[in-house]
């Protein structure tokens, strides 16, 4: 296949499952055991071959850090640049909350409006390398349009199975893009079920969180941005609005990588989750000390894009938060509205209310001394708020 030939970056070392330690050559989907798998690279070798200084002539989009991602770059035309996203103070949020060095990165400018757009960069590019031809997903947020996006653009068909709680904005946003959209009935559990018998039934490859290896290196490429921009040094915390947790777990493994590299400082995150206390497993599962999440609750919250019941990958983001000395906490749908007011207020920036959540998760954590004032925090705000036309429309409470 052609295509493949596309599929040769040179410090892939394999794949490899931290559960069970089975290893794959290129995969598409889970271990054998059921558990995902995660990429590894031979970084003696790139350490060797390579200096961080070279990146400095380099496109901004995330394909900058090529070397660090499992699959080659579509010519640069061809790409929608995900990634190269700002890194902006806080200064008057920091002097409300007491953080002198408070910093947000804002990730509502990728494509599609939230840093969805990063993990289907390098998903569909690998996946379409792969000759894998259908995708499908149950969402109930940015995903579908992000992954419909890369998908029209590579020639990928995407199945989107979407709740029948969910705005018609959020469905039709998948399908502008050309994905067909099923609309499941039973709420957001009922929609997993079905793309999972959808995907069983017709063949087609189920990229739901962690399912397979190639979106959280897309992931990745925020903690690997986030040290470059900081002259390669990471904050003392990075508060990350987490639902599957790709992202947590995407984090961790760049600052391992870039650590083993020689590439960052002596410095490492604190990497803190948060959720939504309408299905809040990780948090709860960190409290308690937990391996793996327990069964959650799952009410309805603004922010779709945390209710995760039972993430897939628990146990990889609950080994990073813990290895980071880092925190979990949930939080309601009124605080996380305060929070989008406040950013939009006193910075200049409309979030959605996912990315809202880790400023109320944040001042929640200062409430209770878990932050404290010397820290140097970065909130991640992974989505925008523009899209969110249904919450314009009804519900925050402005003139
Ligand atoms: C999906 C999503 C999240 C949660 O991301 P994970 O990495 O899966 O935990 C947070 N914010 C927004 C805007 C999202 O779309
Ligand atoms: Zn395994």
């Amino acid at each position: 296949m052609a295509a493949m030939g596309t599929f040769t970056p040179s410090y892939v070392a394999g794949y490899a499952c931290p559960a069970c330690g089975a290893r794959y050559a290129l995969p598409r989907g889970l271990c054998a055991c059921g558990q995902p798998l995660l990429v590894g690279y031979r970084l003696d070798a790139l350490a060797a071959a390579f200096g961080r200084e070279a990146l400095a002539a380099r496109e901004s989009s995330l394909w900058r850090y090529r070397e660090l991602l499992p699959v080659a770059p579509p010519d640069e035309a061809s790409e929608l640049a995900a990634g190269g996203t700002p890194l902006l103070r806080l200064a008057r949020l920091g002097a409300m909350l007491g953080l002198p060095e408070l910093w947000a990165k804002d990730e509502g400018l990728n494509p599609t409006g939230s840093f969805k757009a990063r993990g289907a960069a390098v998903g569909v590019t690998a996946l379409a390398a792969l000759g894998v031809r259908d995708l499908c997903v149950a969402t109930s947020d940015n995903l579908g349009p992000a992954w419909a996006a890369y998908c029209a653009r590579a020639g990928l068909r995407l199945h989107v199975v979407i709740s029948d709680d969910v705005p018609r904005p959020t469905l039709r946003q998948s399908s502008i893009y050309g994905a067909e959209v099923v609309v499941a009935p039973g709420g957001a559990a009922a929609a997993f079920a079905l793309a999972e018998e959808l995907a069983r039934e017709r063949g087609w490859l189920n990229i739901s969180a962690f399912r397979e290896p190639y979106r959280v290196e897309g992931k990745k490429t925020i903690g690997l941005e986030l040290a470059e921009q900081r002259g390669w040094s990471l904050p003392d915390a990075i508060v990350c609005p987490t639902g599957g947790g790709v992202a947590i777990v995407g984090i961790w493994k760049a600052v391992e990588e870039l650590a083993a590299l020689g590439w960052l400082d002596a410095q490492r995150p604190r990497l803190i989750a948060v959720q939504s206390e309408s299905c809040a497993p990780i948090v709860a599962a960190f409290a308690a000390g937990a391996e793996r999440c327990g069964d959650s609750p799952y009410a309805d919250t603004i922010a779709r894009g945390l209710r995760v019941a039972k993430p897939l990958g628990d146990r990889l983001v609950l080994r990073a938060l813990r290895a980071s000395g880092g925190d979990a906490v949930a939080v309601s749908d009124a605080e996380i509205e305060a929070a989008v007011l406040d950013l939009a207020q006193l910075e200049g920036l409309f979030v959605a209310p996912e990315a809202a959540a880790a400023l109320a998760g944040l001042r929640k954590l200062r409430g209770t001394g878990r932050v404290t004032p010397s820290e140097r925090v970065t909130l991640l705000l992974t989505g925008s708020g523009l899209r969110r036309w249904d919450l314009l429309e009804e519900r925050y409470p402005v003139a």
